[in-house]
C-alpha cells in the first residue's frame, strides 16, 4: 500500500456523510443506514454495492476509535499506510480491535437479514420447517351463532408425502449431502473486516440434495390434498370469532410439524335482532292507543313466544328486558338478555270519522309544549320474569 493511494481514498467523513465534528452516535447511525442499504446479502452480485459498503465500513472502523479517529483528523489516510503510524501497517488486516462493538451495531441488523435470507446464525438451516397457518372464512347464520352448529368443510392443505415420509427422496434413496456447502446450509465470505454468512445456493440451505426425487411429489416431500373438517361452533360465538385447529393447517417441508388451521366466523344479521355482547335488542312498535290504554304483546324470541305487559301511559322509548332470552354466554354458565324497545306510532292515513274522533279527544285534553332534555323518554325500563 503506498502514500500515494491512499491520498486518492475518499474523505471517511465524506463516506458516512457526516460533518467532521459528529458525535459517536451520529456516525453509528449513519454507518448503520449506508451498511443496511449496501450489505451483500441485499445486492447479490452488485459490485459497485460491495465497494461502498467496504468503504463505509473502513470508514466508520477509523472513526468510531477514539484514538484512531484522531490520527485521521491529523494525518488524514496517510495515518494508516504504515510508516507513520501505531497502528500497523492497516487497521484493517488481521486483529481488528473494534470487532466486539459490532455485535451492539449489527444485532438487529443481522436479525433481520438472516431472517430474510431465511437462514440463522447457527450454520445449517433446519431441514424440517413447521408448516403454515391456514385460515378459512366460515359463514353461519346469525340463530347458528347464538345456538351453535356443526359443519364441515373442506381444506386444501399441503401434507408430508407418505411415499417417501417427508425426505423427497425416491423409495430405497437417501438424500446425500451437499458438496457445495459440505452439509453446512452456509456458505461464509469475507466481506471487507468481517465474515458474512450466505445460504448455500446449490441446497437452499438444507445441507442435503435429492439425487433421485421421489416421483409422487417430485421431491418437493408434500403433495396437495384436500381435507375434510367437521367443524364444532359453539354456542354464543360472535362476528370474527376464531376457532383454532392444532396441527391443521399446512404440513412443513421435510416432515415438519404442520401448522394451525383458524377457523374464523362471519355471523349474517338477524331480520330484527341485534345483538350487544350477548344482549338481544329489538324494536317492537305499537299503536298510540295501545300505549294510551296498555296493552299486552307477544314477541317471537329466539327460543319461543313471551308476553310483554304494556301499562297504560307507556312512551316511545321505553325498554323491556326478558331476562335469560339472550345469547348463551360463550364456554360459560348463563344467558344475556333480550331487551324490546317500544316505539309508539303516530297514526297516518285517518280516516274522516278517525280524525274528527281524535279532535274529539283533543279538545278534552290540556296541551304544554314547553322543551325538555333529550333522553327523558328512553329512561325508563321495565324487567320481566
Ligand atoms: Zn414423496
Amino acid at each position: 500500500m503506498s502514500a500515494t493511494a491512499n491520498v486518492t481514498k475518499v474523505d471517511f467523513y465524506e463516506v458516512l456523510s457526516v460533518s467532521r465534528d459528529a458525535s459517536d452516535q451520529e456516525l453509528k447511525t449513519a454507518y448503520r443506514k449506508l451498511a443496511m442499504q449496501y450489505h451483500p446479502d441485499r445486492n447479490p452480485g452488485d459490485a459497485t454495492a460491495e465497494e461502498k459498503f467496504k468503504e463505509c465500513s473502513e470508514a466508520y472502523q477509523v472513526l468510531s476509535d477514539p484514538e484512531k479517529r484522531a490520527a485521521y483528523d491529523r494525518y488524514g489516510h496517510a495515518a494508516f499506510n504504515g510508516s507513520s503510524s501505531g497502528f500497523g501497517s492497516s487497521p484493517f488486516g488481521g486483529g481488528f480491535g473494534g470487532a466486539q462493538d459490532l455485535g451492539d451495531i449489527f444485532g438487529d441488523l443481522f436479525g433481520e437479514m438472516f431472517n430474510m435470507g431465511g437462514s440463522s446464525r447457527g450454520g445449517r438451516a433446519s431441514r424440517a420447517q413447521r408448516g403454515r397457518d391456514l385460515r378459512y372464512d366460515l359463514t353461519i347464520e346469525f340463530e347458528e351463532a347464538v345456538f351453535g352448529v356443526e359443519r364441515e368443510i373442506k381444506i386444501r392443505r399441503s401434507e408430508t408425502c407418505t411415499d417417501c415420509h417427508g425426505t423427497g427422496a425416491a423409495r430405497g434413496k437417501e438424500p446425500v449431502t451437499c458438496s457445495a456447502c459440505g452439509g453446512r446450509g452456509q456458505q461464509r465470505y469475507q466481506q471487507g473486516f468481517f465474515s458474512v454468512a450466505r445460504t448455500c445456493s446449490t441446497c437452499g440451505g438444507t445441507g442435503t440434495l435429492i439425487v433421485d426425487p421421489c416421483t409422487t411429489c417430485r421431491g418437493e416431500t408434500r403433495i396437495q390434498t384436500e381435507h375434510t373438517i367437521l367443524v364444532k361452533v359453539p354456542a354464543g360465538v360472535e362476528q370474527d370469532t376464531r376457532i383454532r385447529y392444532q396441527g391443521e393447517g399446512e404440513s412443513g417441508k421435510f416432515g415438519g410439524p404442520a401448522g394451525d388451521l383458524y377457523v374464523v366466523l362471519n355471523v349474517k344479521s338477524h331480520k330484527f335482532f341485534e345483538r350487544d355482547g350477548d344482549d338481544l335488542h329489538c324494536v317492537m312498535p305499537i299503536s298510540f292507543p295501545q300505549a294510551a290504554l296498555g296493552t299486552e304483546i307477544e314477541i317471537q324470541t329466539l327460543e319461543g313466544v313471551e308476553t310483554i305487559k304494556v301499562p297504560e301511559g307507556t312512551q316511545s322509548g321505553r325498554e323491556f328486558k326478558l331476562r335469560g332470552k339472550g345469547v348463551p354466554h360463550l364456554n360459560e354458565r348463563g344467558k344475556g338478555d333480550l331487551i324490546v324497545e317500544i316505539r309508539v306510532q303516530t297514526p297516518g292515513k285517518l280516516s274522516k270519522q278517525q280524525k274528527e274522533l281524535l279532535r274529539q279527544l283533543a279538545e278534552t285534553m290540556e296541551v304544554e309544549n314547553t322543551p325538555t332534555s333529550r333522553g327523558i323518554f328512553g329512561k325508563v325500563k321495565e324487567m320481566f320474569n
